[in-house]
């Protein structure tokens, strides 16, 4: 399978290029060619599979070019140490909890999967590279845990002092080993401008061998497909007439991922674009216009997307039609009280924690199937982060705190340790050469 840039102004590029590249050269998103079918292979999958038997089989499928059946099946055994879970039937809904990996958030997943696939192309080669990346919390504790111990590979990670929680703070500054956290003293778009700058240097692109790990990279969307390929293995002996899916959104690729999924032959009748009050997707679907502004900041914050990146890959796969997008993907933006109304009630009803970015999903999905939920509909929402992850939050809504998890609460005992640099580029740039240049 060849990537093009959603742009198409450039000669396509296999696999290996677009993980290495991340952002394609004219500013586009890499983007799948062809249209491959996968749909027997999804049709012969049953409940006994394991979400490492069906990242295996499709790694094997998509990229036939990279890696032999044994290379993709130690390739998922490496990334998935954990695995989704579904818990049934919360009134008449399905929740596939996607936060059982290191960092408790589903963007374990990509981070973990482009870690291995990265490592695997460095040491056929014998290369290595230098991951540098920019976070307001939640990817770089992703990147953090999947990159630590990799071989060929180290890691710097821009996070802004002050203003990522005290949890997320631990996540991405005890590492240690080939992870070095940069506690820049600025905001997390000082911190993102600094990273980009590095990328347009072209001396510094020529002394070093830096490359991107951020939401855009192919490396990471890819993999979100499989667990939507998992949830259908899991559910298809009971699954009534439609599967639907509700996506709690903020750049999207969540649910391109699975859009994706769809167009490889996955029998899914429609995907539900949860988002909070940062709603620009809904507005489109509902208006046609798209108008992206700068976010406001709500409960759901990993979610507080203004501008979201996905959606020019979004567009590419509907060949940028309206009426196309809108037949399969509905939109449906959930307020901050809504938000803490679905926490609060799922918690007095069922003993349910959910953490906020969940809640959106779960209200968005309520909202969309009260009626249809008589009928034979099954909505499968994605449950995105585990509720310790916000629990202040989460104690706000229902007057609870969640039950932390072992790997989170290890985290918390760890001592922090950051390399402290001023807001400015050049500082970055003396950092990285002083550190990394042979
Ligand atoms: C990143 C994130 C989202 C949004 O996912 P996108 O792929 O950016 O749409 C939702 N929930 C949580 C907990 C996240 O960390």
């Amino acid at each position: 399978m060849l990537f093009a840039s959603t742009r198409a102004a450039l000669v396509p590029v296999t696999f290996e290029e677009a993980v290495f590249r991340g952002l394609a050269q004219d500013g586009g998103l890499y983007h799948p060619m062809e249209e491959t079918d996968l749909r027997p292979f999804f049709l012969s999958l049953t409940e006994s599979h394991s979400f490492v038997d069906v990242a295996a089989a499709m790694t094997a499928r998509l990229f036939p070019e990279n890696f032999t059946p044994d290379d993709a099946r130690e390739i998922a055994e490496r990334a998935f140490s954990f695995s989704p879970s579904m818990v049934h039937n919360v009134d008449g809904l399905h929740l596939l909890e996607l936060f059982h990996g290191p960092s408790c958030a589903f963007k374990d997943f990509g981070a973990s999967f482009l870690a291995t696939v990265m490592e695997s192309f460095l040491r056929r080669s014998d290369r290595r590279a230098i991951i540098l990346t920019a976070t307001s919390g939640d990817t770089g504790s992703a990147v953090a845990r999947a990159f630590h111990n990799r071989r060929n590979i180290e890691v710097v990670i821009l996070y802004p002092s002050g203003r990522v929680s005290p949890l997320q703070e631990k996540q991405l500054t005890t590492c240690g080993g080939n992870v070095t956290a940069l506690e820049v003293h600025g905001s997390f778009d000082d911190c993102q401008k600094m990273a980009k700058d590095a990328f347009i240097d072209r001396d510094l692109m020529a002394r070093l061998p830096l490359t991107s790990a951020n939401s855009i990279n192919l490396g990471r969307l890819i993999p979100q497909s499989f667990y939507y390929v998992y949830a259908f293995a899991q559910l298809k002996s009971r699954l009534n007439d439609e599967l639907i899916f509700c996506v709690p959104s903020g750049n999207y690729g969540n649910l391109t991922a699975g859009v994706l999924a769809w167009r490889w032959g996955l029998p899914v009748n429609g995907f539900v674009a949860a988002a909070n009050r940062n709603d620009v997707v809904p507005e489109y679907l509902a208006s046609g216009l798209y108008q992206p502004r700068p976010s406001v900041h709500t409960p759901s914050n990993a979610m507080d997307v203004g501008n979201p990146s996905n959606f020019e890959r979004l567009r590419a796969i509907f060949h940028d039609n309206w009426n196309g997008m809108r037949s399969m993907i509905w939109g449906e933006s959930v307020s901050d009280r809504e938000t803490v109304d679905t926490m609060r009630r799922y918690y007095e009803r069922h003993g349910l924690f959910l953490d906020p970015h969940t809640a959106v999903g779960v209200c968005a999905a309520e909202r969309r199937f009260d009626r249809e939920l008589a009928k034979a509909v099954d909505v499968v929402i994605l449950s995105t982060a585990h509720p310790a992850k916000f629990s202040e939050v989460v104690r706000e809504a229902t007057g609870a705190v969640p039950p932390i998890p072992e790997e989170l609460a290890k985290v918390l005992t760890l001592e922090k340790r950051a390399v402290q640099v001023e807001n400015s580029f050049e500082a970055l740039r003396e950092f990285l050469l002083t550190r990394y240049s042979t």
